[in-house]
């Protein structure tokens, strides 16, 4: 992976067309709507899919502190998105409840106009800190959770953490007012797809929303493979059999998840077919790395960075146009052309780019 830096008036990034707010379209006519920022690339988790141990094997080290955006300068950053449209924001990582005082920046985040702030989280530090993130402003989160069974869990997240815990922690963000919790699980054939009949029985009713992943080949290291996806229709299907469901509007444009609600009025569920079903013609979501890098694609092996920007003295217009030259030149739709041999070297790593 590389990450280019973009100091004023780039030479790799073509000119951007003014003007510089507002409507910001790429060469497919895509909107910019969603801004994913990744805050650390540090996990306590070793999701065999994201952030293997083997990785460690291969030269891997985490990214220094200084190295990290500071919180006003994610903050300078956000407020410049949203200014070009983006109307949601989620924090991730790497586990974005390990960077410290992380309500500091949600706080921040939240005091900008006209924007959700969401944030994905593994759970293991939920429970003590969902109150906090709601007072600082937070509107909704997603909790990871690939199975209810502890050892197929404990196999999935490669520690040992326990089922409970995150649950535990999904009752606190709920209890404190981040509801609809969402629940995302990966489902890997022949790893953890015996868990998708117990984890719907047990959030059914609940008030959360069971979201099922299709296993992707991001990154280099997770050993993916085409037959290990289960297809979210064949989920839908699995489901449907025991509870039926039917299929719910999307509530606004560009939404990675298709809605499904139980008939019987238990709630709803949703899939994420990135594999199946790709969805780059309504990709509106541009990623921020930890340490400054702009990636238009979870696929991406090269992306561009603003830190020297941020850190030099680059001003707002100069910041604007770097963000609307890399927009404006985004050509990505890697899940529409990806085959079983697509793999490339060198492809940005979900722990660090965050999903
Ligand atoms: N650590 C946090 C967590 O696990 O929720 C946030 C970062 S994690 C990279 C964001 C999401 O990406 C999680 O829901 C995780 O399950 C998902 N994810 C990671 N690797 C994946 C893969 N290979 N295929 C599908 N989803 C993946
Ligand atoms: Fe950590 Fe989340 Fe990746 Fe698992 S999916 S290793 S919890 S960053
Ligand atoms: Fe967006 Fe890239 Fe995923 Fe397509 S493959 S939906 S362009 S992130």
């Amino acid at each position: 992976m590389n990450i280019i830096p973009i100091r004023s008036a780039p030479p790799q990034i073509p000119q951007a067309n003014l003007p510089l707010k507002g409507e910001l379209q790429d060469v497919f006519g895509r909107q910019i709507r969603d801004l994913r920022i990744s805050i650390t690339d540090r996990c306590n988790f070793r999701c065999a899919y994201c952030m293997p141990n083997s990785v460690f094997n291969h030269g891997f080290k985490f990214l220094p502190h200084d190295a990290l955006l500071s919180f006003e300068e994610i903050e300078r950053l956000a407020r410049l998105f949203v200014e070009f449209g983006v109307r949601k924001i989620r924090i991730t990582g790497g586990e974005p409840l390990l960077r410290r005082n992380v309500e500091q920046l949600i706080e921040k985040l939240a005091a900008l106009p006209d924007v959700e702030i969401t944030l994905t989280t593994n759970g293991s530090r939920l429970k003590q800190m969902a109150e906090t993130l709601k007072k600082a402003g937070l509107h909704r989160i997603t909790v990871s959770l690939d199975a209810l069974d502890e050892s197929i869990f404990r196999q999935m997240a490669g520690v040992d953490f326990s089922v409970r815990d995150v649950l535990a922690g999904i009752d606190a963000a709920a209890a404190a007012g981040l509801e609809p919790v969402k629940v995302n699980m990966v489902v890997r054939r022949g790893t953890n797809d015996d868990q998708i009949l117990p984890m719907v029985r047990h959030f059914r009713g609940s008030g959360h929303i069971l979201r099922f992943i299709e296993f992707m080949d991001v990154g280099t290291a997770n050993g993916w493979k085409l037959d290990e996806v289960l297809p979210s229709r064949d989920i839908i299907r699995l489901v449907d059999d025991e509870y039926p469901v039917e299929p719910v509007n999307p509530k606004h444009y560009g939404e990675v998840a298709k809605r499904w609600r139980y008939k019987d009025g238990g709630g709803e569920i949703g899939v994420i077919s990135s594999v199946t079903q790709a969805f780059c013609s309504s990709c509106t979501r541009m990623r921020l790395s930890p340490e400054g890098g702009l990636f238009t694609c979870l696929f991406a092996q090269d992306g561009y960075s603003l830190r020297e920007l941020l850190r030099h003295g680059g001003s707002d217009a100069e910041i604007c146009a770097a963000i609307a030259g890399v927009w404006q030149k985004r050509s990505d739709r890697y899940s529409e052309i990806r085959t079983e041999n697509t793999r490339r070297p060198g492809r940005v790593e979900m722990h660090y780019i965050g999903g």
